[in-house]
């Protein structure tokens, strides 16, 4: 039946047919459309190929026999099933687009499998055989085996030497933000990859794997054509600038050292646990690298089987399911977080249901609560979870000895400062040891050999991260390694010398003025303490004279040195770090060939670049199917939502597409089969 040309609207409008203008019909193209003029076209909205095409031929053009696809699915089918027909092609094309991806992924796949060979590579017999030298007579590694390689490698020769040394947050982001091919880049670690370590305490009960968390570092350092080389750094020449590194040897069985030349040295070695002293923490394990995750896991393995042997003994039982943690800190918390959730999601299902109910997980801190370095909010908010997940939180405790099978703890009463801590026992099959961090031996050597170091935990550097005491300009250091430390009072004399202008020899209001803004400026670790400075100028001159006498200044100065906190001992301050460097090298790399022409060696970092600045972005604590964040008082805490949002930040921070991809992966996995408890 032919019906009138109209073109049916929806809703009310279908009651009202338009007609069809005389020239819209001529956009028909079809036979079907010419020889039944418009009735597709009104009768059916999924009608797709019905539907006029803007190339069509003007009216009265010849009609090319063109070739059309047949249609899916027919057309009597679709005329008279239109939701049905959709949704067939719906299918349809998704199948025929996951088989074409599936397509190309395979032929790419086969593209990359290939057989080239490589003869005669050109090499420098100095690499092959280092010449000796230095303090200690040892090789001295001035050219690498590539360096003749190809036409760039040849021209990086030439370029500065900067060597890094270690390949954790601060050295990844330093590479990744350097321009390529600008310095002749070394990279010396032990490890050959970077580890992410935010999710090494999902590591450590099978979350998420750990190959999802590292990133070979030779891959990071292809990008500024640099050299890794696998080895630790253990001494410092800075007088012929070489740093002394141990390398393995004998087929890994022995090591030998050597030197690796520098123009610019970077240290990023990171910490390691700090022992407080405490006997037995070789009974302890730790949770800073790969290998450490895969340890815990292994123990913990271990201890959920050996448990449920039915030869194991109660008493044996009761004490491998303790899990102590010691150090209420980040990492303390997620791993008792994880390790909680993986009990009541796997334990409970593929264990003897005995396990779950007898296990006891405790963490061990010294203050009055766990996460004190967040907001209250949240540190409440943790303990609540906590303690409905019967985790047992010891506050105000603090680790005197860790033995094979327990934790000897004292007990501080908070409300009674003055009465005497209670030593107490707990059982333990398990003991992490997660409190503070100390040098690491790399470190520990630079602060002996240098001058003006006095810092227990890092190496002193200044607000340019210039090492303190080394040669300016060649030795710096960050991340973990390192703590900002603002010299007000050794900087007092030449400060005094700039700003006393008019040689009175007092400071007065309006010199302090312009001081207060340099020191705020070269210093914005300290800046904050320098924004009321009426305050301090009124509050330090003493006789009331209106002007600084230089003990008034002095006074002043040591009072607020002491007030300068350094920076928190996280990957945010590390990777902001080394991102930092590396912009100023870029800065710096631009300026060499005039540099070089001039014969000037180098820069004095302050004439071209502006002392490091911190910008916290918040912290994050994962808390056992929750999460919580913490920015600038701002605190927010919660269940799912606040997880997939933390989850979402690690995601993002990934140095790869393909750990972001493996990540994804190991969630996906996690939520359909859950965790793997194998043991290896
Ligand atoms: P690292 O990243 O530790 O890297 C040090 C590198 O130096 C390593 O590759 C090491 O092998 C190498 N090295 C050591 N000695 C030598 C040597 N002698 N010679 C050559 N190389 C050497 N921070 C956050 O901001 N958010 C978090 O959620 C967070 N979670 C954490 C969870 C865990 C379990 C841990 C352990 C830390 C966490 N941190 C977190 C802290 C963060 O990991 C560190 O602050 C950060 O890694 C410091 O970066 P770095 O570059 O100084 O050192
Ligand atoms: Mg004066």
């Amino acid at each position: 039946m032919i019906r009138p040309a109209t073109i049916s609207t929806l809703g009310p409008l279908r009651a009202r047919p338009i007609p069809i203008s005389s020239s819209l019909r001529h956009l028909s193209t079809t036979s079907r459309v010419t020889s039944q003029p418009h009735t597709r076209l009104s009768s059916n909205f999924f009608l797709s190929h019905t539907r006029p095409s803007p190339r069509a031929p003007p009216l009265g053009a010849k009609r090319s026999a063109s070739f059309q696809f047949p249609a899916f699915p027919p057309r009597s089918f679709a005329a008279q099933y239109p939701i049905t027909s959709l949704c067939a092609r719906l299918v349809f094309s998704s199948i025929l687009g996951l088989g074409l991806l599936t397509g190309v992924i395979l032929l790419h796949d086969a593209f990359t499998y290939s057989e080239r060979h490589v003869d005669r590579v050109p090499t420098n017999a100095l690499a092959l055989q280092p010449r000796k030298g230095g303090k200690k007579n040892l090789p001295i590694l001035e050219v690498n085996l590539d360096d003749e390689e190809d036409e760039v490698k040849r021209d990086m020769k030439g370029k500065p030497r900067l060597v890094i040394v270690g390949g954790g947050w601060g050295a990844v982001a330093l590479i990744q933000s350097l321009p390529p091919a600008a310095y002749n880049v070394t990279l010396i670690s032990p490890q050959t990859y970077f580890a992410f370590t935010p999710l090494l305490p999902s590591a450590c009960v099978g979350t998420v794997e750990v190959r999802s968390l590292v990133e070979p570092l030779r891959k990071l350092i292809a990008r500024v054509r640099g050299h890794f080389l696998m080895g630790s750094a253990m001494d410092l020449d800075m007088a012929e600038r070489l740093v002394e590194v141990e390398v393995p040897s004998d087929q890994g069985e022995g090591t030998m050292r050597c030197y690796v030349p520098y123009d610019k040295l970077i240290i990023a070695v990171g910490s390691t646990s700090n022992s407080h002293g405490v006997k037995g923490l070789e009974h302890c394990f730790q949770l800073k690298t790969i290998p450490d995750a895969q340890a815990i896991r292994r123990r913990v393995m271990t201890n959920l089987e050996l448990a449920a042997l039915p030869t194991t003994t109660p008493a044996e039982r009761e004490r491998l399911l303790s899990f102590v943690i010691s150090g209420g800190g980040p990492t303390g918390v997620e791993f008792a977080a994880e390790l909680v959730d993986m009990m009541a999601e796997d334990v409970l299902k593929y264990y003897p249901k005995l396990l779950e109910s007898q296990v006891q997980v405790h963490v061990i801190q010294s203050r009055d609560h766990i996460l004190n370095t967040y907001s209250e909010k949240i540190s409440e908010y943790a303990e609540k979870k906590f303690a409905r997940n019967d985790v047992t939180v010891w506050t105000n405790t603090r680790v005197q000895e860790v033995t094979p099978d327990k934790v000897i703890v004292t007990v501080k009463d908070p409300k009674d400062r003055d009465a005497k801590a209670v030593t107490k026992e707990i059982p333990a099959g398990f003991v992490l040891w997660s409190t503070g961090i100390a040098m690491q031996p790399f470190t520990k050597r630079l602060v002996d050999i240098l001058p003006n170091q006095y810092h227990s935990k890092a190496v002193e550097v200044d607000s340019f991260l210039r090492v303190q005491g080394a040669p300016k300009g060649t030795v710096y250091a960050l991340g973990d390694a390192a703590t900002v430390h603002v010299g007000l009072t050794t900087e007092l004399m030449a400060l005094w010398e700039k700003f006393d202008v008019n040689r009175d020899e007092k400071i007065d209001f309006s010199e302090w003025e312009s001081m207060a803004k340099y020191i705020r400026k070269q210093h914005p670790l300290a800046s904050q303490h320098f924004e009321k400075i009426r305050d301090l100028f009124e509050q330090y001159d003493k006789d009331k004279d209106e002007k600084l006498s230089l003990n008034e200044m002095a006074e002043m100065f040591m009072a607020l040195e002491k007030k300068v906190t350094s920076y928190p001992a996280t990957a945010q301050v590390a990777a902001q770090q080394g991102g930092y460097l590396g912009h100023m090298f870029s800065k710096l790399a631009k300026q060499h060939k005039v540099l070089r022409a001039n014969d000037m060696p180098d820069l004095d970092d302050e004439a071209y670049h502006s002392p490091f600045n911190y910008h916290h972005l918040g912290s994050l604590a994962y808390i056992g199917n929750s999460a919580a964040f913490d920015y600038n008082g701002w605190s927010f805490a919660g269940g799912l939502i606040a997880m997939y949002a933390w989850r979402s930040v690690y995601w993002s921070e990934q140095t790869s597409m393909r750990t972001r991809v493996l990540l994804m992966i190991d969630w996906i996995k996690r939520g359909i089969f859950g965790r793997d408890l194998s043991k290896f």
